[in-house]
């Protein structure tokens, strides 16, 4: 493993629609601290809401990249080692605040993430404390290790309900949360998952993965009616986010069933709130993870447990950063878009095998 030189490329944050690459000094690496080369970083929306200035808190300059995987190449924490293959929890906690105090710190009034308000993994190396490392077996894959991270999303979604086996899921979007989310409700048993999706090549994807898709909030709608006696859903998750979304969730979820809202909303959107008194339905927000719901992500990666390799992924080297934005933007060529940093330029669409 070749010392790391002075410096590092990375992909910096200059203004909304703007990132370029530069050459920046190697990050410090305080006690209790570790220095990892940044295999796959996943890109998301909220990485397309910082690019294009619609973040509420990222200021520029910044290094992007909350979800990646990478191998260790300095530590000074203790239990982790160099060559450790590692994915980080980007959470950063007060410890003050009565969310923090009770041991609920990933809604931490004060909570902060590395790659949204400190620099994260769109470079060829990022320091994080050894707390927020998470060590995977040798033989794991490191691309999929990437989807930890988002993986660790679906998972605390699902803990905000309890399914049962002969639950009737819906979801709403079939993106890379949606996807993981029915994933995740299908692993915990769940009678039936059904997403509504309009991509085609997301929804032959659902469908290979045995989960019901649909191409509009309609059609699934009125399978979810059949399949219930005209009821609705036990519960709908909503990984859209989209004010369209808002407006059908209560009407898709039966008398007393849960609606998570596993997608982030940019802005407020309307509900009918009288529907969800009149049918005592429980509405429920989930953000991030707690370090519980990590550790279930990291296991189920380890254990090989869920057929995350059938998910589409597409790689792009640090200096082809604006194309894997415009990739992610697009959304319609892989489920999900990962940036390899410390690839060279020149082959499109494949991972390194030293970075596996
Ligand atoms: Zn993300
Ligand atoms: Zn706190």
């Amino acid at each position: 493993m070749p010392a790391p030189a002075a410096t590092m490329r990375a992909a910096i944050w200059r203004e909304p629609g703007l990132i370029d690459l530069s050459e920046v000094e190697l990050p410090e690496v305080p006690e209790g601290w570790a220095l990892i080369r940044t295999a796959y970083v996943g890109l998301c929306g909220t990485d397309l809401a910082i690019f294009g200035g619609h973040h509420p808190r990222a200021a520029a300059p910044l290094i992007m990249g909350h979800e990646f995987s990478g191998i260790v190449i300095q530590s000074k924490s203790p239990g982790i080692q160099p060559a450790d293959k590692v994915m980080a929890e980007p959470l950063i906690t007060c410890g003050q605040c009565r969310a923090c105090a009770e041991g609920d710190s990933h809604v931490c009034r004060n909570l902060r993430l590395y790659g949204i308000d400190y620099a994260g993994g769109l470079a060829e190396y990022v320091a994080l404390p050894g707390d927020r490392l998470h060590v995977l077996p040798q033989d794991v894959d490191l691309r999929i290790a990437a989807l930890a991270e988002p993986l660790a999303v679906a998972v605390h979604a699902n803990a905000a309900v309890r399914i049962g086996a002969d639950d009737v899921v819906a979801v709403i979007g079939g993106g890379p949360i949606g996807l993981l989310t029915a994933m995740v409700a299908q692993h915990q048993g769940a009678g039936r998952v059904a997403i509504a999706e309009p991509n085609e090549t997301r929804r032959r994807l659902a469908q290979e993965l045995g989960l019901d898709a649909f191409a509009s909030v309609d059609v699934l709608d009125r399978h979810l009616k059949q399949w219930t006696d005209g009821e609705g859903a036990d519960i709908t998750f909503d990984c859209a986010g989209h004010p369209s979304a808002a407006a059908r969730l209560s009407g898709l979820t039966r008398g007393r069933g849960t609606i998570v809202l596993a997608a982030v909303y940019k802005h407020p959107a309307e509900l009918d709130l009288r529907q969800i008194n009149f049918q005592e339905q429980i509405l429920r927000g989930v953000r991030v993870y707690t370090r519980v719901d990590v550790q279930r992500a990291v296991g189920l990666i380890s254990a090989g447990i869920l057929p995350l390799d059938r998910l589409s992924l597409q790689v792009f080297g640090l200096e082809e950063i604006n194309d894997a934005f415009a990739a992610a933007k697009n959304g319609a060529e892989a489920i999900k878009v990962l940036v390899n940093p410390s690839r060279n330029s020149g082959k499109h669409g494949t991972g390194s095998q030293d970075e596996r």
